[in-house]
């Protein structure tokens, strides 16, 4: 077999959504398993719906995916190819002129129609086998409106064949054109490229992912703080698995073990559910200063931000998330918190408020004589005996004395636990957190 060259060759006619990549992505993890060349072709016959920032798009989204491709066309480019193939079907008999009698506003009085031969034609998927056609059914079907204006399935035989496109690789919703991409190959003498088409990808309510159904562009989830190697570990695994245990595997991985012989017949689903535990793995899988670097995160105080950065890796599933707890829920790390007695004693009945101040005094003392660095588990195993001889004591116990030990240190209902806290903010802070809430009681 000669050296496998495949494509992916988009219409810039709209925003494509992420499934659309899903063929870029098996394109090219073939054409890189085999050695081979991958090609972007920018399908842009439709001159009136394509438009440069679509084009764009599609640059933007393969370059942030890490999918370069080793030769870039626009089929726009290869116009006077076309028509002298054109002209020469029509030349040879093959293709002709043809009067139309316009039944729409804007339609053609005249278009190149292919004469069809009729009869069955055959040609093997690589993922779904044998498949047949009666082109018959097709009739003198139109490759061109005019010698100028090729229609897409004239273009896509001739630039795949003068790029040297040995596999079709594409979405399944191709395979009815097919029949008369081959007539058209033939015709013009081409060889015919393998064929592989992909799966259908659908929706969770198992509609065609689209758009319209909220599918997000590639260039939508960077924005929201995915990671690209996340998205295209998860485009990979649609329709396709390596036939293991693994689904967390990186590009160089990807490209090992990808084959089309794996890819699979049915449609299958776009779980955006699963692409954020891919990017959580992801983002875990960093080292805390790339973490911070890739995510763009900031945070009034640096140092801090580094010592948060276990906070958000066991919660954040993507760095937008990760951003907006820096600037909320976690904000209390970077200044005190404003708090209220009522809030701080909440947890005691009216009369025992006198309980919460024994209990941030005990606590505050236990905070003093801690180590410079502490470990939240070695912070825990300190305060925990007290408060269960608190409890003993009928005092108040575990919540009679963490809640406003959390509460002091962090203001809020929700927080990571108390001993985190402390271990992250360190000893000075938090003995002055908990002496301003002492002075709430004076
Ligand atoms: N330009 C076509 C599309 O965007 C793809 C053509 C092909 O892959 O053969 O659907």
């Amino acid at each position: 077999m000669s050296a496998v060259v495949t494509r992916f060759a988009p219409s810039p006619t709209g925003l494509l959504h992420c499934g659309n990549y899903r063929t870029a992505v098996f394109a090219y993890l073939f054409a890189k398993h085999t050695g081979g060349t991958f090609v972007v072709r920018i399908e842009d016959t439709d001159l009136a719906r394509s438009k440069k920032e679509y084009e764009e798009n599609i640059f933007e989204a393969l370059a942030w995916l890490d999918l370069p491709a080793d030769a870039t066309y626009r089929q726009s480019d290869h116009r006077a190819r076309h028509r002298a193939l054109l002209e020469k079907l029509v030349a040879d008999g093959v293709a002709y002129v043809s009067k139309e009698i316009p039944q729409a506003p804007g339609d053609r009085e005249e278009v190149i129609r292919f004469r069809n031969p009729g009869g069955a034609l055959t040609f093997t998927d690589i993922i779904r086998g044998d498949i047949t056609t009666d082109v018959t059914d097709l009739g003198d079907f139109i490759i061109a409106r005019s010698f100028d204006e090729p229609v897409f399935h004239f273009a896509v035989v001739v630039d795949d064949a003068d790029e040297g496109v040995t596999h079709v690789i594409r979405g399944g919703d191709h395979i009815s054109n097919t029949a008369r991409q081959l007539l058209i190959q033939n015709a013009l003498g081409f060889p015919t490229p393998m064929y592989a088409h992909l799966p259908l990808i659908v929706d969770s309510s198992h509609k065609k992912l689209s758009k319209r159904a909220g599918a997000k562009a590639v260039t939508q989830y960077r924005d929201l703080g995915f990671l690209p190697e996340a998205l295209l570990n998860y485009l990979a695994f649609i329709g396709w698995n390596p036939g293991d245990e693994r689904e967390f595997m990186t590009k160089s991985e990807l490209v090992e073990a990808f084959d089309l012989s794996r890819v699979q017949k049915g449609s299958a689903v776009f779980d955006e559910v699963k692409l954020l535990s891919i990017n959580q793995h992801w983002m875990r899988e960093l080292p805390d200063n790339d973490f911070i670097e890739r995510g763009k995160l900031h945070a009034p105080n640096a140092d801090m931000l580094t010592l948060l950065v276990p906070q958000l890796k066991e919660r954040a599933q993507t760095f937008i998330e990760a951003q907006k707890m820096l600037d909320e829920d976690l904000n209390f790390f970077f200044a005190a918190p404003a708090i209220d007695l009522q809030s701080l004693t909440k947890k005691m009945p009216p009369a025992r408020e006198g309980f919460t101040r024994e209990a941030l005094l005990a606590l505050q003392k236990v905070v003093i004589d801690l180590p410079e660095k502490s470990s939240a588990e070695d912070i825990k195993a300190r305060i925990m005996p007290l408060a269960d001889a608190r409890e003993a004591e009928g005092k108040g116990g575990r919540g009679g004395m963490l809640w406003p030990l959390r509460y002091a240190l962090s203001g809020r209902e929700r927080s990571p636990d108390p001993f985190t806290i402390i271990s992250v903010l360190g000893r000075e802070e938090c003995v002055s957190r908990i002496n301003a809430a002492l002075k709430l009681f004076s």
